[in-house]
């Protein structure tokens, strides 16, 4: 599972079981760079070169404490896990939550060989 934070969002999920539930790379949800003008790459360098997202304890343990529970929910079977074939983000500035899908992708270049397998 991935577990961090996004400036002042705690991040939790995908949950990855394998052959199961789609992995971190089997969605993309990325900045697509081919849609930016040169000029707006060059300035993303630039921010990007010099700035590093402070890490907060409270955002850290926000993440962490959901996604520990939504550990404890698969290993003891119980509840419903939020973070299965997602990514979930609370933004701290106004408590809304965000979730991005991470279903099964049968060609991801992570698991899309191992899931032809089962
Ligand atoms: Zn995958």
């Amino acid at each position: 599972m991935n577990v961090g934070y996004v400036e002042d969002i705690a991040v939790w999920g995908p949950l990855v079981i394998p052959k199961k539930t789609g992995c971190y790379q089997c969605k993309q949800h990325l900045v697509n760079f081919t849609d930016l003008s040169q000029g707006q790459i060059d300035k993303c360098k630039a921010i990007n070169s010099s700035y590093q997202a402070p890490s907060t304890g409270p955002i850290n343990m926000m993440a962490s404490s959901f996604a520990a529970l939504d550990i404890l929910k698969f290993l003891g079977n119980f509840g419903q896990i939020q973070s299965l074939n997602t990514r979930v983000g609370i933004w701290s500035h106004d408590l809304h939550i965000e979730k991005q899908d991470y279903s099964l992708n049968p060609s991801c270049t992570v698991c899309g060989s191992f899931q032809k397998l089962s």
